[in-house]
Parts: structure tokens; sequence; C-alpha cells
């Protein structure tokens, strides 16, 4: 299942999409975020998944902002922690 998290507005969609097939909870994003925007829950098949806070859902176009890539070397600190690739933003 992909998992969004976010809101659009005038400037555009501002997502956090988590691949909860491919999420096996290992908690990586959590510690590399310096906005904390990670924690993990227990979804409905009994399996630890990584979610968006409920309080940076609101504000990912600002929390994630200062990660935003700028080159084509930069990547965001949580897709490249991610040992399964189940992170994607939406831009
Ligand atoms: S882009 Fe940066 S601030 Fe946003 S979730 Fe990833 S590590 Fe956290
Ligand atoms: S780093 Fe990837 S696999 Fe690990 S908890 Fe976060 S989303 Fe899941």
């Amino acid at each position: 299942m992909r998992a969004n998290y976010g809101y659009t507005d005038g400037s555009g969609e501002w997502y956090i999409t988590i691949d909860t097939n491919k999420c096996d909870g290992c908690r990586a994003c959590e510690e590399v975020c310096p906005e904390g925007c990670f924690a993990i829950e227990v979804d409905d098949y009994d399996d630890e998944v990584a979610m968006v806070t409920e309080d940076q859902r609101k504000k990912i176009k600002y929390s994630c902002g200062p990660c935003k890539p700028v080159g084509k070397e930069h990547v965001e600190p949580c897709h490249e922690a991610c040992p399964h690739g189940a992170i994607e933003h939406s831009w």
C-alpha cells in the first residue's frame, strides 16, 4: 500500500509517500530526519511501518524545504537512508 501524507496548496503538491509493502520498520528514516517527520506505528497487519507524524503532515513544504534537491547529486537524507526505497516526495 502507498500511504500519502501531506496537502495541496496554491504553490503545489506537498506529499510524502511511504510504500508500506516495502517498509520493514527499520527506523532509519526516523533517525536521519532532522525535522522528526517520521514515527513507527503498528499497522492493521501487526507490522511495524513508518508514518509521517500528525504535526508534520501540515507543514511538509517548510519542514522538507531545506532537504529539497538542488542538483542531481543531492538526495533527501530520508531517501538515502531507506534501505528499501520506500519513501518518495511529490516533487
Ligand atoms: S526530506 Fe528531509 S525533512 Fe523531509 S522527511 Fe526527508 S529527511 Fe525529513
Ligand atoms: S527507512 Fe524505509 S524501511 Fe526503514 S522505517 Fe523508514 S520507510 Fe521503513
